[in-house]
């Protein structure tokens, strides 16, 4: 924590009541299984436990006091109505004693790659305080905030949603100066309604900015008249593949299952951006982490020459070989319908090679999942991939967009199990490439796993 915070601001600023001595606290934890000593202890309430069931415990174990919103006999205490929303409202308070740049992120996908990326980046320029893995909720991103340190000269949060709402909550909480969005995409359409559903919720972390923040966004969305409707006197800096109108336009994309080189255009100079690794959307993310850097007051040429090296996030296009010496590409950490054709483009690089796509349901799509299945089994023959194979009913509708379409030398494989799937792909060797992706749900990773060398 940047600073010693007292019982009784704390109390204030939280609309709860202090019972019993007011005093300082160093910290602020929600588990009681932390050394406790000078913490207060925020008593979160979830669907499987109850933070209330450890309030005399954490005070043995050397808590100064508690927050509660359930009736306890300790003292100190701070008495709420929602223990996580005050447990938010502590980490803005945090915040706000930060007075370095904050950077928040959210989108439908890239999220963690933007937050990484951005982070490393800005690491070579002073200490910077990240999200840790994927802790971007209601409870993470206050966690984040309260590692706040006096050492850090900026923090990167990301920040997403599974409820509409969500991000307004969480926007509230990190005050960002700079604000990255990604995407609006067919992810997590549930709960949402519809794309524009998930551009109204993304939309919320800058409105929720400072008033003199800094916007990124994605020029290419078809979500993005509506963002620049609703971003009012906030300073707007868009990257895009087609308009050249665009803060940063990029243009002569060069791909090959090394990386790619692409043309950017920034303020009437021209830049070359090289990068290590395939994949189009590591150039949304180049551009994205470039447009942040500069509202940061960093030179487009210095950022440049920093972003040579994409994020590699484990489980996501991680390059391996099988046994008999295929190329095997994992991307099982999760599935949205944008991030499965990203991964089937990179996939199509491999000129020399057969191509196998190996797809797992892709989850939390409502009353779309078929249609968006089907298109995606569309894309993939499309592409010119050779094989799709896909496991389980709900991913065999892609099996059928792909038959469908499919010419000459393709074949769309639909499996029920993943034994299956092992059975077609076991004794592929060098010549071919196989690339596994699908939801969390779906654990593709038990594919790659029995293939891995
Ligand atoms: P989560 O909702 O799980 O937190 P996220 O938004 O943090 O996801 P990442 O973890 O960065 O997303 O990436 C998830 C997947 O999306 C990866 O498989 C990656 O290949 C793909 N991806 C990354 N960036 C983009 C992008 N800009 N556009 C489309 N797909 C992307
Ligand atoms: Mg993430």
């Amino acid at each position: 924590m940047l600073h010693k915070l007292k019982l009784s601001d704390i109390a204030k600023e939280v609309g709860g009541r202090l019972v019993g001595q007011d005093q300082l606290v160093s910290d602020v934890s929600t588990d009681s299984r932390e050394a406790l000593e000078q913490k207060l202890f925020v008593a979160l309430v979830g669907e499987r436990f109850n933070g209330h069931q450890f309030a005399e415990q954490v005070m043995q174990q050397g808590a100064v006091a508690v927050l509660v919103s359930e009736p306890v006999a300790i003292e100190p205490r701070i008495e709420v109505a929602d223990t996580t929303q005050a447990y938010a409202q502590i980490g803005r308070m945090m915040r706000r004693l930060f007075n370095r740049p904050v950077v928040a992120i959210t989108g439908s996908n890239g999220k963690t790659s933007v937050k990484d990326w951005l982070a490393r980046v800005l690491s070579e320029h002073g200490q910077v305080l990240k999200t840790q893995s994927n802790l971007n909720n209601q409870i993470g991103v206050p966690k984040t905030l309260l590692n706040l340190s006096v050492a850090d000269q900026y923090a990167v949060i990301e920040a997403g949603t599974s409820f509409p709402g969500e991000i307004e909550k969480l926007g509230q909480t990190i005050e960002a100066d700079v604000v990255v969005l990604t995407n609006a995409s067919g992810s997590h359409l549930l709960g949402f309604g519809s794309i524009h559903g998930v551009a109204v919720e993304k939309g919320m972390l800058f409105e929720t900015a400072k008033a003199d923040a800094t916007v990124v966004l994605n020029a290419d969305d078809a979500s993005y008249g509506y963002w620049l409707e609703r971003v009012g006197n906030r300073a707007v800096r868009s990257f895009s593949f087609t308009d050249p109108m665009a803060s940063l336009y990029a243009s002569d994309v060069q791909e090959s299952v090394s990386g790619s080189t692409t043309t950017l255009q920034y303020q009437g100079q021209t830049y070359c951006l090289v990068l290590d690794r395939p994949g189009k959307h590591h150039i949304a993310n180049a551009m994205a982490v470039a447009l942040a850097m500069t509202a940061l007051g960093f030179a487009m040429i210095d950022v440049i020459a920093q972003l040579k090296h994409p994020e590699q996030v484990p489980g996501r296009m991680e390059v391996l070989a099988s046994k008999r010496e295929a190329v095997v590409i994992n991307d099982c950490y999760n599935a949205s319908p944008k991030s499965v054709e990203a991964a089937m483009d990179v996939l199509a690089l491999y000129a020399q090679q057969t191509k196998w796509m190996v797809l797992g349901a892709l989850g939390e799509l409502g009353d779309q999942e078929a249609a968006i299945h089907y298109g995606l089994g569309q894309y993939a023959a499309k592409l010119g991939l050779e094989h799709l194979i896909t496991i389980g009913p709900i991913a065999a509708e892609a099996a059928h967009g792909f038959t469908a379409i499919q010419t000459s030398g393709q074949q769309a494989h639909p499996c029920q199990t993943k034994d299956d799937a092992l059975a077609l792909l076991a004794t592929l060797n060098s010549e071919h490439v196989i690339l596994v992706k699908g939801s969390r749900s779906a654990k593709m990773e038990d594919i790659v796993n029995a293939l891995k060398n």
